[in-house]
């Protein structure tokens, strides 16, 4: 490991190998990336459910959307690795009348964007997502440019393209703690020898906080369990089979129930799905609540009614990375020089990892990386007026 460095990111996770990749790109590779696990991608990255939407309600989210979606969809030509890219498209249920009069105001300013997002019949939607049931759906968000991809992929992908050009990956290393010099970053500790550095990256996904307590510095972000199982059909083989023809999906569209948060996309010959658990409370613990699936289970019988004849055959839970306005945190700490955060993405981030290790990556180099990161501001909890994201599931 190298004992000296330009810049050193915590966590190996998409958004530390993303901005890794920006950074080499732009010839900056006196970089090491430290990771504590024996892998890459294993916190909320290699947990999470890999939907790609441009369906956010806060321009800045739709922005980086745009952004990163594009690159996914040329990921092979411009990284080199294959990402398993879908474009199924995604479904938004609505069923309570408040909640059509925001998503239809969330679609006209996604359209004047330029996405194209259009609001459906529940008629229309039965005939994207075939099997669902829709009683008391009032209508539908669809955009057919959102997807599904690979999470691992995408940061391998980075993480391989970074490293040959000479940034240093880590693995097996965890930051034990970092040394200021008069507010400046001056050495990160690790538990294999210190680092000397001027600047260092938080990525630590959900684990941000306690990277700020090293330096000093308050990074706003809390741990929130959520769980995805899988399911195939009771009596075996795939939900491709022909007995279940209409009534199950065949291609890989996200629905999600909004008002209940329920939701699923085809994976291999099984189905994926998830939803929220109001109850829970913020906390590292990732063990697997069985208690929790017949809730689940209840909500997608009800949603898909071929879930009646369901077997889960395997699940798991990982670390949503939660803000107070479920916006991430991007840039520089104004309490201390050379420390930066790129976490807190509540949810969301594998689909903004391509959009924002580039926007960081412009502005650790100091070109203009067009683009407000007021919205994204480390600074921005002190303030008073706070507008953030509702599209979260
Ligand atoms: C169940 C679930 C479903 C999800 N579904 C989606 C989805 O469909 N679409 C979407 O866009 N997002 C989704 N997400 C959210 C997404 O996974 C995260 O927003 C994203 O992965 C965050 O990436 P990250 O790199 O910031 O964090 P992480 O992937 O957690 O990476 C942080 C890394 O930092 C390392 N680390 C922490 N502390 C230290 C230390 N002291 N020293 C060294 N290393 C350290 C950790 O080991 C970890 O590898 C989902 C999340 C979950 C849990």
């Amino acid at each position: 490991m190298r004992h000296t460095a330009d810049i050193v990111i915590v966590g190996g996770g998409c958004m530390g190998c993303s901005l890794a990749w920006h950074l080499a790109q732009r010839g900056v590779t006196n970089v090491v990336l430290v990771e504590r696990e024996a892998q890459l991608a294993t916190g909320s990255t290699g947990k999470n459910a890999g939907g790609v939407r441009h369906q956010f309600s806060h321009p800045a989210n739709i922005r980086l959307s745009i952004e990163s979606i594009a690159m996914m969809a040329d990921f092979e030509a411009r990284v080199g690795t294959p990402i398993d890219f879908h474009r199924d498209g995604y479904l938004f249920l609505v069923s309570k009348t408040a909640n059509v009069a925001t998503f239809l105001r969330n679609i006209a300013l996604q359209q004047e964007m330029g996405v194209g997002v259009q609001w459906l019949s529940p008629r229309e939607a039965a005939a994207i997502a075939p099997g669902i049931d829709l009683e008391g759906v009032r209508g539908a968000a669809w955009c057919a440019a959102d997807g599904v991809a690979d999470p691992n992929g995408v940061t391998m992908g980075f993480a391989k393209g970074a490293q040959a050009r000479g940034v240093e990956i880590v693995r097996e290393t965890e930051v034990t703690g970092i040394r200021l010099d008069h507010h400046r970053i001056a050495e990160v500790q690790t538990s294999r020898g210190n680092i000397s550095t001027p600047v260092v990256v938080n990525a630590a996904g959900p684990w941000a906080k306690a990277i700020g307590r090293y330096c000093g510095v308050d990074v706003p972000v809390e741990p929130e369990r959520r769980h995805i199982f899988i399911a195939t059909p009771e009596r075996g083989g795939s939900w491709d089979a022909p007995e279940w023809e209409g009534r199950m999906p065949r291609s890989k569209v996200l629905v999600i129930d909004f008002e209940s948060t329920f939701y699923f996309h085809r994976e291999g010959p099984g189905l994926l799905f998830g939803m929220g658990d109001p109850d829970e409370t913020p906390g590292f613990d990732i063990t697997v609540r069985w208690d929790f699936l017949p809730k689940v289970t209840e909500v997608a019988v009800r949603r898909l009614p071929a879930m009646a004849e369901a077997a889960v055959s395997h699940a798991w839970a990982g670390l949503y990375e939660m803000t107070p306005d479920h916006n991430p945190i991007i840039g520089p700490s104004s309490d201390v020089q050379g420390f930066y955060t790129i976490a807190g993405f509540s949810g969301h981030g594998f689909q903004h990892a391509p959009a924002a290790g580039r926007i960081l990556a412009d502005v650790m180099t100091g070109r203009d990386p067009k683009f407000d990161l007021s919205p994204f501001a480390h600074d921005r909890f002190t303030a008073a007026a706070r507008s953030g994201e509702l599209n979260v599931v």
